[in-house]
């Protein structure tokens, strides 16, 4: 009976081949069997152990990934009432000569929790936030920081942060006292980061920050996971641009390998019972090609359903992708097939 089934070339692993069973032992029934038995042990004592892994890996609860000797992650830090199917963007620490530099903070509460475990890798003070964008799950702890620390943002994402609650009145003192328009440089050697701004996508003011001498790029939001994008238009964001924004960002960084994403989950189902898995929060440079081409050919394929006169509602049922996107997050379809309706008329 095992014949057939290790014979059939559409499995991918020859069971008896791959227990080191030759042919030579066909007579042998017993032994295959024996060795069968071993292999469905060693399977379900690797499907435990993954599950305790991920377990141990819970994406919602503050932890911190060491990326290179001067670079970590802070992830986790899932929110509470309207916030609580949100786990908070990524916080990434770049340990520099002149102090620690945060490239995003979080939901609004956490400032402590980063700071406890910023503490635990490094004595030095905080100096810099760098936000990557105005969403209050990336700059939320801004205003728990001394306001001596040096906020740096692209300029439309300050413009977008002085109209949030939470930088109004008082606490306007801890708006970015440093923006740039295209690209900054701050620092050198060791320390250098260079932040660009590549067009609309997420927000209208999406910095992507690359650290040189680590060939690594943080993204935030602009790839925040592998999905089809969250567009915020009353914050500038735009579906048809974001393609774009990305071919540019793709063009315009040369000499970096990973990528630190903007968040370090996927989401599950919505509300209080939305339930989070690890994605990230480094990935390759390669993932970013990919999600450049899913982008485009999710906004080329809601184009080509306007054009030939289809609902918003027929776009997204009929919407075909390449196979290789099956595991992308489609929560925000409608959404963003909606954008671009919107977007391609007033073109
Ligand atoms: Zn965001």
């Amino acid at each position: 009976m095992p014949k057939t089934r290790t014979e059939n070339p559409r499995r991918g692993i020859n069971v008896r081949n791959a227990l080191g069973v030759g042919p030579q032992r066909h007579k042998e029934m017993l032994a295959p069997m024996k060795r069968l038995a071993v292999l469905i042990v060693l399977i379900l004592v690797a499907t435990v152990s993954m599950a305790v892994t991920s377990a141990q890996r819970d994406p919602t609860v503050i932890d911190i990934q060491k990326v290179a000797n001067n670079l970590y992650v802070v992830t986790g830090g899932r929110g509470t009432g309207t916030s609580s199917n949100t786990v908070s963007g990524c916080t990434t620490v770049f340990i520099t000569n002149a102090g620690v530099v945060l490239i995003d903070t979080k939901l609004p509460g956490f400032a402590g929790a980063i700071l406890d475990k910023v503490k635990s890798v490094t004595p030095k003070p905080v100096t810099t936030i760098i936000n990557t964008h105005t969403h209050g799950d990336h700059t939320g702890g801004n205003t728990d920081f001394p306001r001596t620390v040096e906020v740096v943002t692209q300029a439309n994402t300050k413009a977008n942060m002085a109209k949030m609650d939470a930088f109004k009145g008082q606490n306007d003192g801890f708006l970015p006292r440093k923006t740039f328009t295209d690209r900054m440089t701050l620092g050198s050697g060791q320390d250098q980061m260079d932040l660009f701004y590549f067009g609309r996508g997420h927000t209208n003011g999406d910095a992507v920050i690359v650290l040189p001498a680590l060939r690594i790029a943080v993204l935030g939001d602009l790839f925040a996971r592998k999905w089809a994008p969250l567009v915020d238009a009353g914050n500038g964001g735009s579906a048809v641009e974001y393609p774009q924004t990305l071919a540019k960002a793709m063009a315009g960084v040369k000499n970096v390998d990973s990528i630190i994403t903007g968040h370090s989950s996927r989401t599950i189902g919505s509300g209080a019972t939305a339930k989070f898995e690890p994605f990230g929060p480094v990935v390759k440079w390669a993932d970013l090609q990919e999600y450049t081409d899913f982008t485009r050919e999710f906004v080329a394929s809601a184009q080509a359903s306007m054009k030939a006169g289809r609902t918003v509602e027929q776009a997204v049922a009929e919407m075909k992708l390449p196979a290789k996107y099956k595991d992308y997050d489609m929560a925000n379809a409608r959404n963003d097939v909606q954008r671009v309706y919107e977007e391609s008329k007033t073109r």
